[in-house]
Order: C-alpha cells, then structure tokens, then sequence
C-alpha cells in the first residue's frame, strides 16, 4: 500500500488508525493546528472542509532535495477534487471557483514559520467574472490583491514594505484615511501596481494557475521548516529539528461579504486573568488579517452579542463543547459569512500564570479536571508571578532591553542608579527614593545598600555569587554577571557598547524573572499571594507531596514571611548575616582583630546579647517548628576591609600628615595610622590563598571556641525564654564544612553540655540537637560515621558542588562553565540544578550510609537547589525529608515537590 500523505478533515478514523489510537501521535502527524480541526470536525463544530499534508510529507520533500515525496502531489491533487465534492465549487472554474487558504502547523506552535496564504485560486480571469457576474467588485479585487500581497511576501520574500507603500499611496490618491472606504476601483489599480512589484521582484509574474499557486505555497511552508528563524526558535525553546510541520489547505470562508459577515479571534476565557468569560476581538465585514493587523479598529467579542446575539450564541456553544472536549481553554478564529457561522482554528490558549492558576481551580469546580490535573498544569515557575512585582507586559512590549545577565532572583524592579551603597542607602531610606545598586560585584559590607535598593545589578559574579545570595534572600529583584556592563565608580557612569552611557541618578528597570535590564523608567503590576485561586492550587499541592519544605531565613521578619508561605520551619539559618549588621561589623572586626584572648572574649560577649535576640524572633515567629541554626561559617577575612583599600587609605593619610598644621590633628591621624596598620597586619595574617578551602566553618570552631560556644548559649539562652513564655521551641545546631568525625566528635560534646546547663539553669526542657552540614564530598562518602555523631544531615549543595566538580561557585557563572553550557556539554548548570550523576550520588550514599548508622536521622537539603524544581524532584527521589529554600521560594518548592510526588505515581 502507498504511504497517505495527505488527510482529509473528516479523516479522524484513519489518522487514529494510522497511529495507533495516540492521539500525541496524530498531533505529530498532523501538527497541532491539523489534527485539532480534524476533531473539530468529528464533533460536528462547523469547520469549512479542508485537508492536512503530514509533517512525514514535509521531512521527506527535504530530505529528497525539495522534491514532492513519490504520489503526495497526486494525493493532494485528489483531496482538492474531495474539497470541491464536498462545497460544489470547483478549483480555477471561474463560474463557481473553490479557494482555499494554505499554512503551517506544526506539531508545536511556532512563530518564525510560515504565515497563512489567503485566497488561493484567483486569477486575473476568475476575479473578473467575480466582480461582474456575481456583482461583488469591491470584493472580488479587495480578495484578489490579498492574496498577490500574501503570496508576492510570504512565499516569494517581496518585501513586504513595498506592498503596504502602494496601498498609502492609494489612500493619499483616493483621499481616504481607512483601507475599507477604498473601493473597487482602488482595489483594482492596487492590484495592478502588485502584479508588477512581483514581476520587478520575481522576474516572474504571478502565476494564473490556482494548482501553481497551491504547489508553490506547501513548498514555501514545507521550505520555512529549516528558515532561520524557526531553527533559532527552535533551539530556544528545546524544540527537535526533526519533527516537520504539517501544510493545512482549507477551504476560504470570506467574513468580507457584507454586513451579515464578520470574523474574529477569540478565547474561551480571559487570557490574562482567567475569568471565564469568552475575551477577542471581531471586525464585521472584513478578513481574519484585518483584526490581527490591527489597521482596523477592532470590536470587543462580546458586543457581538449585541449586533449578531444569534452568531453570539452559536460561538459561545463551540466555545464550551470545544473546552469540554480538550479540557482546556482554548483560543479559536472564526468567520461569519452571510450569516453561517464558521470555525477555522482552536488550540490551547497562551495565558499568563495568573490566569493558569484561576482556571485550574474553576475548571476542578466545574467538574472539567482533577485536583492533580489542576496541580500539574501550573507549573512552578509560574508561582513567581503573584511573589514580586512584574514589570507591565504592556509597557514591555514598546521597551527593547539594553543588556542580559542571569536572572538570579525575580521580580521587577525600578528605580534611579546608585553605583555606590551608602549613596543607595541614602537614596532609599532617607529620600524615599527607589533606587537600583549597581556594583561590579557585591561584598557584605555593600548589604546596606542591597537593602536599601528596590533591585541589584552587578557586573560579575554567577548564580551563588554574593549579590545573587543576598538579593534572593531578601526578595529583591537582580541581575548578576550582566558583562556588557562597564562600571567606571569613580566618574559615577556605566557604559555599554561603545555610545551608551548612563549617569548615577538615571532610571534602570530590571526584570529578575529574564535577566533584562533597560534604561527606561517603566509600570509594574503588584503581586498578591494571597490570590485565592493560587492558595487553593498551593492547598491541593500539599495533599499529594510527602517532601518537607522549609526556608532558608536569618531575620524573624523572613521567617515569618516564610510560615505565611507555608514553610514548616527553618532548615537554614546562616547566622554570619546576622554580624553583618552595620553597628555589628565594628564588634565583628575587632573580635578578629583582638591583640588578646581577653580583647578577643570581650567583644564576643558584646555579640551575645545581639544574637539573642535574633533567635528570640526566630523562635516566636516559627513556634512549634523546628529552626535550624548554622553556627558561623566564612572566613573571618570577609568581615574585613580588604588589604588593596587599607593600603591606599594609609598611603593617604601619610601624605595628608606631611601638609597639617595642628598638633591635634597630627596625634589623631598618627592614632589612626596606627590602627589601620594594626589591621592591615591582621588582615595580612588571615590571608588564604584559598578561602573558600580555608579556615572557615567547623575549623573555625575549633580554633576560636568561644565563638561557636558564645552562639550555642545565645540560641538556649533565647530559646529558654521563648519556652518561659509558652513558645513552643524546636532549635537544632548545625555545624557546617565538616569533613571528618573527629571536628565534630571535637566539638559536639561541650556545646551539648552548655546548651543543657542553661536550659537547667531556666528549668525549661528544651530539646538539645546537634547535626551537620554535608558539603564537602568526604563527609558524603564517610556519613556513616559521621551519623554516629550528628543527629540530621543537611546537604549544603553549594559548597558540595563547588567541592565534587571543583569549579570556584564565585566564577560558576562566566568562562569555561559559560562555554560548557552554549555548546550544551553540560546541559544544566550544576549550580542551578543538582548534577545528578555527580553530587547526585554523593547524596545518594551518604542517604543510605547515614540512615544505616541512625535510622531516624533526619535529611535536608539547604543549598540554592533547595527551590530549584529539577532538584526537588531528584530529592523526592533520594528520599531526602525537605528542603529549605528562601521565603520568596517556598510555594516554588510546594508545587514542586507535589509534581514529583505526582510524576512518582
Ligand atoms: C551550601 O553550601 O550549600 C550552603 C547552604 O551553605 P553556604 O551557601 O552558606 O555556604
Ligand atoms: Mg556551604
């Protein structure tokens, strides 16, 4: 049997034959938009009758070199011969002519592929007897330059310009302001100024043969497969090349006819909010182009209820029976001609994420789809649409971007430039102003001004970078590593390229969600978690996830944010962020500075009571959770000023010694000296040549016990008065960077001891329970014996990843990883996604080592990973207990970790 290469509508039967009952089969087939008419028609929806050539027909015309695959022409030739049965018409008969339109489907819709070609068919001598024996001049010529212009453009590559340059023209002449107060006469002399365009741009003319015309169109389809732009699309958007597009050839229906004529693009519900009402926009008496042109002005679909209320009624019954049938909202294109109601096109409908999240929940009231149909059609990215601002699509559109970087933390965000953060800081919370940061890179003594900032910019640095950290942790919109920037601090500018500058004090807007920069001052929309719809969606996603979500949250004011997005508990609490506090960093520093022990103890009990305090709110704000609480962790040289800025700052005062006068202020700056060389030399002596492999963590403790053992009494101390006052209080210690048993067997005991004495000392029980970060990959590999000590596990991916690959997660962002990427060696950044062959099995035996040592030892991870939906699902699989990810991510994780569940049966 010869292979069918082309289905008629009403082919259903044998399209589900041919592939097996899959209807992901036919739609592979038949592309998207052929295979969903041939349902529509099966439904007995008014479609005008029409054929769809198979994407098989398109991959093998390409790959024979452009040439029609054995009899698919004939096959073609015979259903135009159906087409013409079925409407009475007849193909290139000037008494009776059929025309058709031609386009693409592909399997997946796809901008950058072939358009639509309307009116296929014509000829010079068809459109005469047109418009003289059937009395429809303005008609006949208006559908006839249509189809020159579609055919001269879309299958020939005339430009397009030159085609819309006559048509002003003609208006100019004809003294009219709108195409539709041209009449026939100006059509007609249209038309004959097209035909000779395409001639000066074809060497051809126009060919008269309507089989001509409808070969060259499905070759033109079949040829824009392999266009640029659809490859570029393609590769964007994960899309196999090998795929093929479907031709679709349909009978034309005019909505051109008059009065009783109209056409339309309409959803079943509203596209950007969900309401379920039908949302688009008609024209009477014109073409489907003209309301997608937007030359005319359109009408809202709903005033068709008053001007044709039964055509109305008849859309709004497609409407339903079409959603009913796909379970979905769908967006259509009809005609109306002389009063019949037509149907040309229904597929899922585009929509934002608020309008996803509403219409899952109505469509589970309405009895359409299941609570897990609805939780798996939101997919988590979408979530961050209702947790920041997003700047105004509509504005966005009229915008063009100045510059890319990673989109490390979402959100919106608008303001003026401060390149400097004390001026940020100045800026935001003293003038009220917002304010971007932009900095080539951020350290924590910039955190002041992060704060104060509505977003953050940088230069440099990756996704675990500093300001990617920091910004996500507080929920400020940012940017990071966006290097077409150059930042020149001390002339207070940035430039890009080579004639774009811009000034501290103009506006920047950003957007976290892609990673976009423009230098314009443009509209946000608020965000509102508290959408009803998404808590139902968030609701019915925790009935189906068994994986624990928790947040990552230094300050009671994230952690209360936190609970309200439904965290269950701190699983990270990094207390260093709680010493970079502006009045902290002094203290902070002259405890790494301290001459002596005595010195040194001092200012670590000026620090005690600070830190109470921070774990009293951590406690109230999470009662009757658990709160894990990391004791420090960096280096200690990243409380200092760096080396390079002490010098110059002592290079500055010598030279301003030589020129003062007064004794007074000689003593003061010789004082001054003093103790900046004091800490340049402690500055000095903490240099590592590698800090991030150097005294940091659990090393830390051990050299400078009275750090961790102050911070220990801190969180029992609070977490005693808490209990007092009828909190009910879970604290768990964390000790991070461990690599053997014996740092933690060093340490456990007389930190349990202290915590115990001072929870005697209250004469409150609190639980004691001390557990580990597992971030370096020999505390993986040996979490066997280390379960012997440590009570729960925390995976800190970060520093495990940076550990297992040895790559710097500082630089994860730019050089060689950047390379990986783009040539798709790696497919995932292992700093996004965990790398599941790698750190992956890491986690894996350290699971099963762990667990075989204490079987209730308890397992999170608490790295940036823990939002990061790829990574959620490789942790349900692991068999992980939670994750712990920032606030702003936490309903992220939900949604999340129920698509795991759900994916996991
Ligand atoms: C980690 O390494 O994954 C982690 C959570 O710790 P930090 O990012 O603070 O080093
Ligand atoms: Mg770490």
């Amino acid at each position: 049997m010869t292979q069918k290469y082309v289905y008629l509508f009403n082919d259903y039967d044998a399209a589900m034959d041919k592939c097996g009952q899959d209807w992901e089969a036919v739609r592979s087939l038949l592309g998207g938009k052929g295979a969903n008419l041939l349902d529509a028609t099966r439904l007995d929806i008014p479609v005008p009758p029409g054929f769809t050539v198979t994407t098989e027909t398109c991959n093998d015309y390409l790959e024979a070199g452009e040439t029609f695959p054995s009899d698919s022409w004939e096959q073609i030739l015979a259903s135009v011969k159906s087409l013409e049965e079925q409407t009475g018409k007849k193909f290139g008969d000037p008494d009776n002519p059929l025309l058709v339109s031609c386009r693409s489907g592909a399997k997946f819709s796809m901008p950058g592929m072939m358009d639509t070609i309307l009116n296929i068919g014509l000829n010079d001598q068809i459109v005469e007897i047109l418009a003289t024996r059937a009395h429809r001049p303005r008609f006949a010529w208006d559908i006839y330059r249509r189809l020159i212009h579609m055919f001269g453009s879309v299958v020939m590559g005339v430009p397009d310009e030159v085609f819309e340059a006559v048509i002003t023209a003609q208006r100019r002449e004809s003294r009219v302001k709108s195409d539709t107060e041209l009449d026939a006469e100006a059509w007609k002399s249209v038309t004959q100024r097209f035909k000779k365009i395409f001639k000066t741009y074809t060497g051809t003319k126009f060919p008269s043969d309507p089989y001509e015309q409808l070969r060259l169109a499905t070759e033109a389809v079949f040829k824009s497969w392999n266009g640029k732009r659809a490859i570029d699309y393609r590769n964007a958007s994960n899309i196999p090349h090998d795929l093929g597009t479907a031709v679709n050839i349909q009978t034309m229906v005019f909505g051109n006819m008059g009065e009783d004529s109209a056409t339309g693009v309409f959803m079943s519900r509203n596209a950007t909010t969900g309401d379920p009402h039908l949302e688009g926009d008609f024209l009477v008496n014109a073409q489907g182009e003209d309301v997608v042109a937007g030359t005319r002005q359109t009408m809202r679909i709903s005033e068709m209820g008053d001007i044709m209320p039964e055509m109305y009624k008849e859309l709004q019954e497609i409407s339903d029976r079409l959603e009913k049938h796909h379970r979905n909202m769908q967006d259509m294109e009809f005609t109306v001609e002389q009063g019949k109601m037509w149907l040309l096109q229904t597929r899922d409908g585009k929509r934002t994420a608020q309008a996803e999240v509403r219409i899952a929940v109505d469509m589970v009231e309405e009895g359409l789809i299941s609570r897990e149909d609805a939780v798996r059609r939101v997919k988590p990215e979408q979530i961050d649409f209702f947790l920041h601002p997003q700047l105004d699509p509509e504005a966005v559109k009229n915008a063009s971007p100045i510059a890319e970087g990673l989109n490390v933390s979402p959100g919106a965000a608008v303001g003026v430039i401060a390149f400097e953060p004390d001026l940020a800081e100045r800026w935001g919370k003293e003038e009220g102003k917002n304010v971007i940061l932009v900095r080539p890179e951020t350290r924590p003594d910039d955190v002041h001004g992060m704060l104060a900032a509505k977003g953050v910019v940088t230069s440099k640095g990756g996704r675990t970078s500093h300001a990617a950290l920091v910004a996500r942790q507080f929920g400020t919109p940012a940017v990071v590593g966006v290097d077409a920037i150059e930042i020149d601090l001390e002339n207070h500018r940035m430039t890009i390229g080579e004639d774009l500058v811009i000034r501290e004090g103009e506006y920047l807007s950003i957007d976290g969600n892609l990673g976009l920069i423009y230098h314009a001052n443009l509209p946000t929309v608020e965000p509102d978690i508290k959408d009803p719809y998404l808590l139902k969606v968030l609701e019915w996603a925790d009935e189906f996830r068994t994986l624990g979500v928790r947040a990552n949250a230094d300050y009671p004011a994230d952690a209360q944010r936190a609970r309200e997005y439904g965290a269950k508990g701190i699983g990270l609490c990094r207390t260093e962020h709680m010493f970079f506090a502006e009045e902290r960093l002094p203290i902070m520093q002259r405890m790494i500075t301290a001459a002596n022990d005595a010195e040194r103890f001092e200012a670590i009990d000026q620090l005690m009571p600070m830190q109470r305090s921070d774990f009293d709110g951590l406690f109230r704000a999470m009662d009757g959770l658990p709160v894990i609480i990391r004791l420090l962790d960096p280096p200690l040289h990243e409380f200092l000023p760096s080396a390079h800025d002490l010098m110059l700052e002592l290079t500055d005062l010598k030279l301003h010694l030589q020129h003062m006068t007064s004794l007074k202020e000689m003593d003061a700056t010789l004082e001054k000296i003093r103790q900046k060389t004091a800490l340049l030399e402690r500055v000095e002596s903490l240099h590592e040549s590698n800090p991030m492999l150097g005294t940091r963590g659990v090393r830390l403790g051990i050299l400078i016990p009275r750090l961790y053992e102050m911070q220990v009494q801190a969180i029992f101390e609070a977490a005693s008065r808490c209990a007092e006052d009828g909190i009910d209080v879970h604290p768990e210690v964390m000790i991070p960077l461990v690599s053997h048993v014996g740092e933690l067997e060093a340490i456990v005991d007389p930190l349990t001891d202290i915590a115990k004495r001072v929870c005697a000392e209250a004469g409150v029980e609190v639980p004691v329970i001390f557990g580990t970060m597992i971030e370096i990959p020999r505390a993986a590999l040996t979490a066997g014996e280390i379960a012997g000590t440590a009570e729960f596990f925390s995976f800190g991916t970060n520093d495990l990843t940076q550990t297992t690959y040895g790559i710097s997660r500082d630089d994860a962002e730019t050089g060689f990883l950047v390379h990986y990427m783009q040539t798709r060696m790696l497919k995932d950044n292992p700093f996004t996604s965990i790398d599941p062959n790698g750190v992956g099995r890491l986690m894996e035996l350290a699971i099963e080592e762990g667990r075989k040592t204490r079987g209730s030892l308890e397992i999170g991870v608490c790295g940036e990973h823990g939002g990061d939906p790829k990574s959620i699902h490789l942790c349900h699989k692991l068999g992980v207990d939670y994750v712990s990810c920032s606030p702003f991510r936490v309903p992220i994780a939900r949604l999340a970790a129920a698509h795991a569940a759900l994916a996991d049966g």
